[in-house]
């Protein structure tokens, strides 16, 4: 009828298509019972997620929505916007990375990896990155985001993908939850520490 749902996951939120529509996830929230069959399963463990209706023609009026940044795996997101977007930034490349109002959708384990594999410490100064460097952050935010979505996701404790699986990216990470663990291009210990409030891995011999 023309009306809008939008969701909003946040940390444990997850959207399952039940083929059957008679699983009960433990936590499902909201249940939509698809006119073809099937259901659509809203699950939160910690109920941080939201969920909004909007009738035809009415205002999508949700916090934030409006102001996120272009989504790295479309047209928008070029070399050129990520080198204008860093340009004057004083704070590190990691929390810029974080920040929704930049990119939309990169979170902690994705900005780890996209940095190690683009060469660059978490810590540097956005406003540092040369064109060149954009470039290579650009090509590697993409890469991982589509080696992620390839392998269903990343799991570690709850996240879930639109079949209701596992993801298995986390056996495929370079940095991320590795703090010890030999670097897998020059095989020294991966690093942990802090940026911005978030813990943050990185290979200090291989990013600079
Ligand atoms: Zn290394």
């Amino acid at each position: 009828d023309g009306s809008t749902v939008v969701f909003h996951l946040r940390m444990t939120g997850s959207l399952v298509y039940d083929p059957s529509g008679r699983q009960r996830d433990a936590y499902a929230r909201l249940v939509f019972h698809l006119a073809g069959g099937g259901a659509l399963v809203f699950a939160d463990v910690r109920t941080f997620g939201c969920v909004y209706g909007f009738a035809a023609g009415e205002e999508i009026a949700v916090p934030g929505l409006q102001s996120l940044g272009p989504e790295p795996l479309s047209e928008a997101f070029t070399p050129a916007y990520l080198a204008q977007a860093v340009r004057g930034r004083k704070q590190p490349i990691k929390s810029f990375l974080l920040d929704q109002r930049r990119i939309a959708g990169l979170g902690n384990i994705y900005a780890d990896e996209a940095l190690f594999l683009a060469g660059i410490h978490p810590r540097r100064e956005a406003g540092s990155l040369t064109q060149a460097e954009c470039k290579k952050l650009a090509a590697a935010i993409q890469r991982v985001l589509r080696d992620g979505l390839a392998d269903g996701g990343t799991t570690f404790r709850n996240y879930r993908n639109g079949e209701g699986g596992y993801g298995h990216h986390q056996e495929h990470l370079c940095v991320y939850h590795r703090a010890g663990k030999p670097c897998p291009t020059c095989g020294r210990p991966i690093e942990k520490t802090t940026v911005g409030g978030r813990g943050t891995h990185f290979c200090p011999h291989c990013q600079h």
